[in-house]
């Protein structure tokens, strides 16, 4: 095997991103795969190695407010349970003022709350892969990424060709390039894929010695999908889903930390203010803060339904796509490489594949290139 990437480890989203890790999905399929995740990740050191768990298991904890439906959250738990997830729970406004008396409760309705979420410190996840797949022979290529293709008459890929002019034979291409999948997938001959790159930022406040639980918050979801989560340099990190969905941005690598006009964390009417207001509203503590230290950015790269694409490209049979992961790349990485791998072992194209340790078949055809994109996962964080 071998892995070639255009620049360092990290060079894309993976280093820009928030790395928070659900398990609260809403369909039966994604959440036994992020079952399967959470599973790998909590196994980290025997299935990959390393010193440490990349995962923090510190809760995830999606606030409602009184236009939730009720009854529709309540059958989204239950169906949550019956997938796997066991210890997802929905609170009352009471099992939230017992369990978190720093959010503010007034105008909620209720919260859905799983103590197994949490977040991904991001750079052991990539490391340690690496390591990994060095200490298994694998070859590792940095900052040499392909530029062109040799194909067979049949249109499959026999080799890539490197920035350097290095040519590289191969039997089997998988494109894992994310924001920038679609223009590889057009380099090596495959088809234009339906993934935009979307800028998005990240606001970050440190705790210093400010009295408060901040060290302790889960991750928590306003009504209005605001988050906020600790980070283990004792610090908070804030974001905010903003509707990009007319903008067309060609990922740059040099473009990935500019943070755009009215996106920075100076001023009083940037975006980062609102971050930081919308979730104030919610956790009043978070006024006590010092100001904002830093915006941080990356691309999403999104597909129209915000799931990914893990599927062959219909016109070049040795090329599997992996990418268009939208909000959730990282913390789908160990079940993405679970369809990978078994795509790869069938060479065709598979409707489902059953997850070990008796977790149970899912439906990856929701991941197919050429679905018609009218399911939309709601949350993209
Ligand atoms: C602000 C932000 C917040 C996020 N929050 C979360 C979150 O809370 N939880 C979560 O799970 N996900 C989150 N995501 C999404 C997540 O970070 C991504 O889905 C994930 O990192 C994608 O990983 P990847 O390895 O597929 O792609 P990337 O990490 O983007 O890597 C793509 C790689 O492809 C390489 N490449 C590109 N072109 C070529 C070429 N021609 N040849 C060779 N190599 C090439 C690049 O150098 C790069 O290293 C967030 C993303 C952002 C930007």
């Amino acid at each position: 095997m071998t892995l070639i990437d255009a620049g360092a480890p990290g060079n894309g989203s993976s280093s820009r991103s928030a790395a928070c890790f659900r398990q609260q999905f809403g369909t039966p399929s994604t959440v036994r795969g992020l079952v399967y995740a959470g599973r790998y990740y909590k196994n980290w050191q025997d299935e990959v190695g390393g010193a440490t768990s990349p995962l923090v298991e510190s809760g995830y904890l999606f606030l409602k407010d009184w236009s939730a439906n009720f009854r529709a959250l309540s059958d989204l738990v239950t169906m949550q349970q019956k997938a796997g997830l066991d210890n997802v729970k929905l609170y009352c406004v009471h099992d939230i003022e017992q369990h978190f008396h720093y959010v503010q409760t007034v105008g909620l309705k209720g919260a859905t709350w799983c103590p197994t979420d949490g977040f991904l410190i991001h750079d052991l996840v990539y490391k340690d892969a690496i390591d990994n797949l060095r200490k298994r022979g694998a070859r590792i290529i940095l900052h040499n990424g392909v530029k062109d293709a040799t194909s067979h008459e049949d249109g499959q890929i026999t080799s890539l060709i490197l920035e350097d002019n290095t040519t590289i034979d191969v039997d089997f291409v998988v494109n894992a390039t994310n924001a920038w999948a679609s223009k590889l997938s057009e380099m090596l001959g495959g088809i234009p894929l339906p993934i935009v790159a979307r800028k998005r930022y990240l606001y970050h406040v440190k705790v210093n010695g400010t009295p408060g639980d901040f060290m302790n918050f889960p991750m928590v979801i306003t009504p209005t999908g605001a988050y906020i989560r600790p980070t283990p340099d004792r610090g908070l990190m804030m974001g905010w889903i903003h509707h990009t969905e007319g903008q067309k941005t060609t990922p740059g690598f040099h473009q990935q930390d500019d943070i755009e006009t009215g996106f920075d964390h100076h001023q009083h009417r940037s975006y980062g203010y609102a971050v930081r207001t919308e979730i104030e509203r919610w956790i009043p503590d978070v006024e006590k803060l010092e100001r904002l230290h830093a915006a941080t950015s990356g691309f999403y790269a999104d597909t129209p339904d915000h799931n990914p694409i893990i599927d062959f490209d219909p016109q070049v049979k040795n090329l599997l796509h992996a990418a268009g992961f939208s909000g959730h790349g990282l913390m789908h990485a160990p079940f993405s490489a679970r369809i990978v791998l078994e795509l790869v072992q069938a060479r065709r194209r598979l409707n489902e594949i059953t997850l070990p340790q008796r977790i149970g078949t899912v439906d990856i055809s929701t991941y197919h290139v050429d679905r018609k994109f009218t399911s939309a996962e709601g949350m993209v964080i």
